[in-house]
């Protein structure tokens, strides 16, 4: 790809390792024009089964509303970017070994609530009394973005 800065066609890989428990490969470029960093990252196109929703809707999987809802969640708490990637990564991964082509959002709004807890007691007990009542993962994060507001 090409430099983001200069737009120079050359960058070299100055470093490279596995993040995201190895299922991406983070990789450390540097522009051979002017010399400016930055970091690509690489991972294998799975497809995401697609969730059903409470009133029986399907909608696809949305990694983008997921990351949302952690870092609405999380805000202010004393946990990493990578710690979160690490917990969408895993949530992830559970919902394909699941194997099926749909899942019930209710499997996935589990699985965010199971990795809130192992990532901040705090967060995961401000949010789980009110998930009890939640349907789905968009309830979720739409209940997270209200209360953050107040
Ligand atoms: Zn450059």
């Amino acid at each position: 790809m090409f430099c983001p800065f200069c737009s120079n066609e050359e960058t070299k890989v100055v470093d490279s390792r596995l993040v995201a428990g190895g299922s991406q490969i983070k990789r450390r470029r540097e522009c051979t024009n002017c010399g400016e960093r930055f970091s690509t990252y690489e991972e294998a196109e799975l497809v995401m089964p697609r969730i059903i929703k409470s009133n029986d809707r399907r909608e696809p999987f949305d990694e983008e509303k997921l990351r949302a809802g952690f870092h609405k969640a999380l805000e202010k708490r004393p946990v990493s970017s990578d710690k979160i990637e690490n917990a969408i990564q895993e949530i992830k991964d559970s919902i394909r070994k699941i194997g099926e082509r749909e899942v019930g959002s209710q499997i996935l709004g589990k699985q965010v609530m199971n990795q809130l807890k192992e990532l901040d007691e705090v967060a995961y007990v401000r949010f789980a009394s009110v998930y009890q009542n939640f349907q789905d993962v968009k309830d979720f994060t739409d209940e997270i973005s209200e209360l953050s507001k107040k």
